[in-house]
């Protein structure tokens, strides 16, 4: 379909280093065009050093609103005028939406994540689920799941520098949200089993898997697994990790991580226009790409 850019047409943008990779632009401008809204998105290079003045000329220009990736969505939030209250409590923003001039952050990792499970009818509500990582995709969907009413979280991570700073920060989302939040060892195979053996789900939020180490799992006892612990893979790179293969052959449901950025999308999309992004066809793009 061709499109007519005039004097009124709108701009949204992904604000990130690097950027040019990125699918967001062809899923955003599919759905532009899909839906007749007179708007085009953008992928710009933005160095750290110059992230207040980009985000100030979505002010400026009149932006719909930017999506921000690394290394920017924790260093965006002292930037906007208000946050979302899952965006406040993650600490950081993956969207910004520009309200006549009023910019809000939101995160929409985490719904996207939530919205993927739905996907694949998964209800984590009232249950107990297990997550393996506790860095940025991770934070977004504990707290996400937290402030959704999933009753107990057990996060397992490897003991890194990060390690006691993670476990005030999981200690904050707790209180916060009533959720039961734990932070173990990933090395402790022994409450590993235990937490596995509890939980309707286990997350794996690392890049554990992703390419080009793609035959290596973040669970290594996959005896672990079962028909009855369905397994999310943030990973979409490859479609299915090694960890989804375990999982499939022990006859769990599993979905990779193409879902959470399909949907996280779908999110930004939502909140820059009021419209539904057309899913499908979203979906049908971005797996050819
Ligand atoms: P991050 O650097 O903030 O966190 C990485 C986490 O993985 C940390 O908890 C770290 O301790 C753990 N980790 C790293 N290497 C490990 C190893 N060898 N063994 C055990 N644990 C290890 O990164 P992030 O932004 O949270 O991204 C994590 C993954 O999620 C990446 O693969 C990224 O591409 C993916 N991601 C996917 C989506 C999506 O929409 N599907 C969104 C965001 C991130």
């Amino acid at each position: 379909m061709e499109k007519m850019i005039s004097g009124h047409t709108r701009l949204a943008a992904l604000f990130a280093k690097p950027a040019r990779h990125s699918i967001s632009p062809a899923m955003h401008n599919l759905s532009f065009s899909e839906t007749t809204t007179d708007a085009i998105y953008l992928a710009f290079d933005v160095e750290p050093e110059d992230l207040a003045t980009s985000i100030e000329s979505i002010r400026t220009l009149d932006m719909l609103g930017v999506n921000l990736s690394m290394p920017h969505k924790m260093a965006a939030v002292p930037l906007v005028d208000e946050l979302s209250p899952a965006a406040a409590l993650i600490g950081a923003i993956n969207t910004i939406v520009n309200q006549q001039g009023h910019l809000v952050g939101h995160n929409t990792d985490g719904t996207g994540f939530m919205r993927a499970l739905d996907a694949i009818d998964v209800s984590i509500i009232g249950e107990t689920i297990t997550v393996i990582g506790a860095g940025g995709a991770a934070t977004a969907i504990i707290s996400q799941a937290a402030l959704d009413g999933v009753k107990v979280i057990q996060v397992f991570n490897r003991k890194d520098d990060f390690y006691p700073v993670i476990d005030v920060k999981l200690q904050e989302i707790a209180q916060q949200t009533g959720c039961r939040i734990s932070l173990q060892d990933l090395d402790d195979q022994g409450a590993l089993a235990d937490a596995l053996a509890k939980s309707q789900l286990l997350v794996n939020a690392t890049g554990v898997g992703m390419k080009p180490n793609e035959d290596v799992s973040p669970l290594k006892d996959t005896t672990l697994l079962r028909e009855t612990l369905a397994v999310y893979d943030v990973i979409y790179n490859p479609r299915e990790t090694q960890l989804l293969k375990d999982a499939k052959a022990a006859g769990a449901k599993t979905a990779n991580g193409l879902s959470m950025l399909l949907y996280q999308g779908a999110a930004a999309f939502e909140l820059w226009t009021g419209k539904q992004m057309p899913i499908e066809k979203v979906r049908a793009l971005i797996d050819t790409l």
